[in-house]
Order: structure tokens, then sequence, then C-alpha cells
């Protein structure tokens, strides 16, 4: 029995067999192969082979021209090892002994090879097992790329809680199963897209926890609590006892919150919109449940992960948003177009290797080079739209005027496309994602062109600080009470306000209570959170006074140290979170912003 910490991202508790995923296996697919498909596996395998040899011997000219033979050796030795006996003989006997699928196959046999090496004493020996991974990455990359298998379900029939080094969002239509009920993992953040996922599927987890996957064994039994940010392993029954007890009482304040469908109001009459962040149309149930309004930020990009190694046709557009228009009857849906790129999400069409992906061809950068691509999704979206009104679209990554411009102009030709085939459009509101730190910056120009403007605090927190949203080494450094971000915040709201259209904020800042006061206190009116913080978000949103917020705000702008402003905003605004959603709730939230 041990406890182990980490960071909370996703309320809950939850208990279940551990389902341990090592930093190997993590991106490798595992799926059986039947008997009839054994020897299409094996052509798989030889022809990733053949063309990985075609690759490295590519790159041994290359450097031998550019650097010298020396150099060249180095691919020499990826030829051996691509060559060896051992490596494909292995790898073809998984296969036909264990059906596993090639992949899986190739890299249990890595694995064990590396095990291996790592245990040799002479450095230059050991040195070897990197060239080992990395070949076993050329061939992964190239089985990948000629993979037409879907993601076949895990067939789970217990509770189980996935414990991994870490998590890639792509993950996440596997995870999205019933029996999956926690996550845990060495790597990520409050505002990583394992969190931000965690959170719409509902699913307890506890992040950045050290050394886990190593420490749990498949099978055993796991608590994680995604309040308090604890992992118990193999726990006592009384210590199981104690968290299920827990988990009651957090549930019972739950229900007692408040009623979920009326207006939003703060105590001075100011009116609120708090809407829904969703990744999935069926998260539409939950949104309606907590009585969100409507739909403040779909990430369609789950969609083009959904139909991969295919990329959604336009009508597979069409039906997804149709769907969640239908389902929000009336009230706004914000959809967003394509964020793939950056650490977030692996698909094939991206599959370029970039040296910086965060900074590189990602989002709208990437939708703009490939126009079909963002044909199909701008076509599909647009219809719906005019079937159902009150359809918005939200553009990400969006960093300054004249990009905003192609995007603008490219979404008119559409829309006349469109009209020429006797689609009726009426206006359909456009805005950008404020989200880079030039956007916020010339957020008054953008807002002049612009029907609304969404800023998106994940990314803005990421880019203004210089921290990785991903990578635990840096996260005390990710404080959005830092006074650069609010000070961007602030002047993004004021721009939205002078040229009199709609501020929306959909980052993660929104689903905390903390947070949400903030952000009153800056002029924001419209939130968009996960939809399992909505009920509480709204609850302290309705006791607070706008007024008083601003006044908060004021004399927090005038510090100049971000941790300094966090404790002044935390004192001011504690004893109305405290006093609307209990203590228990309330510390919680305290300790993990
Ligand atoms: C954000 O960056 O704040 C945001 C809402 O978008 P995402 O988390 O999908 O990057
Ligand atoms: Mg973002």
């Amino acid at each position: 029995m041990s406890v182990c910490t980490g960071v909370a991202v996703s309320h809950g508790i939850a208990v279940g067999a551990a389902l341990v995923i090592g930093r190997f296996e993590l991106e490798v697919p595992h799926y059986r192969v039947e008997e009839e498909e054994l020897r299409a596996e094996w052509r798989r395998f030889h022809r990733a082979r053949r063309q990985a040899r075609e690759e490295i011997q590519a790159l041994r000219d290359d450097t031998a021209g550019k650097l010298g033979k020396k150099y060249a050796a180095i691919f020499d030795a990826h030829r051996m090892i691509l060559d060896d006996r051992k490596l494909s003989r292995e790898t073809m006997e998984g296969i036909r002994d264990q059906r596993m699928n090639c992949e899986w196959a190739l890299a249990k046999t890595v694995h064990r090879l590396l095990s291996v090496f790592e245990k040799v004493d002479d450095p230059y020996l050991r040195e070897r097992g990197g060239d080992i991974a990395d070949v076993h990455q050329r061939l992964q990359r190239i089985l990948a790329s000629q993979s037409n298998h879907q993601a076949k379900p895990l067939n789970l029939t217990e509770d189980t809680v996935v414990v991994a080094h870490a998590l890639l969002p792509s993950d996440a239509i596997w995870l999205h199963q019933e029996r999956i009920v926690g996550f845990v993992t060495e790597e990520g953040g409050k505002t990583s897209h394992t969190a931000i996922l965690a959170n719409a599927l509902e699913i307890p987890a506890v992040l950045g926890v050290e050394g886990i996957a190593d420490e749990v064994r498949h099978g055993e039994e796991v608590i994680v609590d995604g309040f308090h940010g604890k992992v118990a392993i193999s726990p006592s029954i009384e210590m199981k006892q104690e968290f299920l007890g827990a988990r009651e009482e957090f549930e019972r304040i739950g229900r007692g919150l408040d009623d979920a469908h009326g207006p939003v109001e703060t105590v001075d009459g100011v009116e609120l919109t708090i809407a829904a962040n969703i990744e999935f149309p069926e998260e539409m149930k939950t949104v309606k449940r907590v009585g969100g309004y409507g739909v403040g930020l779909y990430r369609s990009e789950f969609l083009f992960l959904a139909t991969a190694p295919k990329l959604p046709s336009e009508d597979d557009h069409y039906q997804a948003y149709k769907r969640i228009a239908a389902a929000a009857e009336g009230r706004r849906v914000i959809i967003r177009t394509l964020d793939l790129g950056g650490e977030k999400y692996f698909h094939k069409v991206l599959a370029k290797g970039e040296a910086n992906p965060v900074m590189g061809l990602r989002a709208v950068r990437f939708c703009l080079s490939r126009p079909d691509i963002f044909r199909a999704q701008l076509r599909g979206l647009l219809r719906v739209a005019s079937e159902f009104g009150n359809v918005w679209i939200l553009v990400p990554m969006i960093s300054g005027v004249a990009e905003w411009r192609r995007v603008r102009a490219f979404c008119d030709e559409i829309t006349s496309e469109l009209a020429a085939e006797g689609v009726q459009l009426s206006a359909v509101p456009l805005g950008p994602m404020i989200e880079v730190p030039s956007a916020a910056l010339c957020a008054g120009d953008l807002a002049k062109e612009s029907d609304f403007l969404a800023i998106g605090t994940n990314d803005l927190l990421q880019y203004t600080l210089a921290v990785d949203r991903g990578n635990r080494a840096v996260a005390y450094l990710s404080n959005p009470w830092h006074p650069a971000m609010l000070r961007l915040l602030r002047e993004t709201i004021v721009a939205g306000r002078r040229a009199d259209i709609p501020v929306s904020l959909c980052g993660e800042m929104a689903s905390d209570p903390l947070g949400a006061l903030t952000l009153l206190g800056l002029g924001l009116l419209s939130f968009s959170c996960n939809p399992v913080m909505i009920s509480e978000v709204r609850s302290v949103l309705r006791e607070a006074s706008e007024a008083n917020a601003r006044e908060v705000m004021l004399a927090a702008m005038d510090l100049d140290d971000g941790e300094q402003i966090r404790r002044f905003v935390e004192e001011a605004f504690s004893p109305l979170i405290r006093r609307v959603i209990g203590d228990e709730l309330a510390g919680r939230t305290r300790s993990e912003t």
C-alpha cells in the first residue's frame, strides 16, 4: 500500500484496476490479428523494413557528402540493426505465435533488446541502445503511415484506471469508453490536453506523478483522488472506505450547488453567460444536464482523430456539427476550426516532423496551407449554420491582422460558392481566438474586423510566459495571475468592448471559481467552461458582485508580482468561494490553481 501525489486536474474519485502503459509502448497500436491476416502482417513488416533501408541509405549518402564518411558510419550501424536477424525473427514469431499486430510485436522485441543493452557496463555498447531506438522509431513511423487499421476498442471487463508515462490526445478516442474510470500520468499539467480531455470525459485524473508507471503493476487496485491529487496503490480496506466516503460527500455538495437552468446574474444585476467546452458531440447530454448556455468551444480536431487515418469528408463535418447544433436547441454553438498540430495531436496529414511544432505549421496556419481540408470543414460548418442559425465560427492561433484577413477572404469565397449552390446563409459570426500574445496586443485591430473574440488562456499563458503547458518541470511558472497575462486579458476584453462585439473566454482559467471571479473583475461577461465545472462556476458567479470584483482587480493590478497577485486575489475571493461551495471544494480550488 502506498500513496503518491501529483496535480489534481479532473475532479472526482475513482477506483479501478490499473492498466499500465509504459513510456515505450505509448504510441504503438495494439490489436489482435486473425489467422488469415498473419501473412499480410508479415508483409507489412517487410515492406516497412524495405522502406527504412532506402531511407537510411539516402541519409547515409547525404551525410557522407556533407560531413564525410566518419559520420555516415552512424547509418551503417542503423542498417545493421535493421538487418539483424534476431529483430525480424522475434517480431515475426510474435505476430505468428501471439497474434500481435506487427507494430506491437516489433515494440516488444525492441523493448527486450533495449533492456539487455541497458545492463551492459561498456558505455559504448550501451549507447548502441540509442541506435536501436532510432531504427525502431523509423519503422513505427513508416508502419503508422501505411496502416489502415482503425483502433479497436479494448475489451475491458472491470473498472480500469489508465496509468501511463504520458497520454497523447490522440489516445482520446481509444480512452473514450465506459470501463475507463481514471487517469494517472507522469507527465502533463493542469492545462495539458490530457487534463482537458479527462475533464471533458468526466474522468478523475491526477497528472505529474513521478515514477508512477514503474510503481504500479497491471491489475493492481488504484484509487485516483482528482480533488487532492492523490493516488493510492493497493489501498487497505480502511483507506478505501475513507476515499469512498469523501466521494459521497463531494457528490452531496455538488448536487446541492444550484438549479442548473436559471439565468446567471451577479448580485448587482450584471448578466453573464456560461457555456461549455466540448470535444465530442456526445457531450451535449452533459451540457444539457448541467445547464450550460450552449457551446463556447467545440474542439473540432477530435473529429479528425475519430476518422484517422482518413480525413473527415464535408459530410462528416456536417453530420457532427448538426448533432451539436440540434442538441443545443437554438443556443449559441461556437465551433472552432481545426487546431491540429503543435504538441497536441497526431494525424497522418501532419507527419512531417517539425523541429519546434508548438510554433510550427499548426492550427490556422496549417488550414491555410491546405485549402482542401479547410474548405471541407468550412462548407460542412456553413451548411449547418444555414440550417440551424446561431452557429459561430472560431479560428484558432490567429497571430495578426493579415492572417485574419486571409481567413475572412477564404470564408467569403466559400460562402459565395455555397450561395451559388442555393445554400441560404445569413451572416455567420466569425471570430479569431486570442491565444497568441501578438493577437492579444493587436486585439483592437482584430476586433474591428471580427464578429466576436474568444480568448484561449491555455495557449496564451504558454506563449506569454514561455512555459510549455505539458511540462511538469516548469509548471510552477504557469501562473495566470502573472501581471503580463492580466494585462493582455484586460486589453483584449476592453478591445472587444470598444468595438462593441462579444468577448468570451474558453481557457481553463474560466473553469476555476477563483479564475472566473478574476475574469469577472477584468470585465469578462461570457465564460466557457468544462461541463463538469459549470455548476460550481455558475454558483460562485451568481453570488458575486461585479462592482466588487472590479475593485479587487483594480487593486490587484497595481501589484507587480504574479505570486503576490494570486495571494491577494485569493484572500479577497476565498470567503465567497467558501461560502458558496464549501470548505473542501474551496480548499481544493486554492491549492490547485
Ligand atoms: C486555449 O488555448 O486556451 C484553448 C481553449 O484551446 P486549447 O486548449 O484547445 O489549445
Ligand atoms: Mg489553444
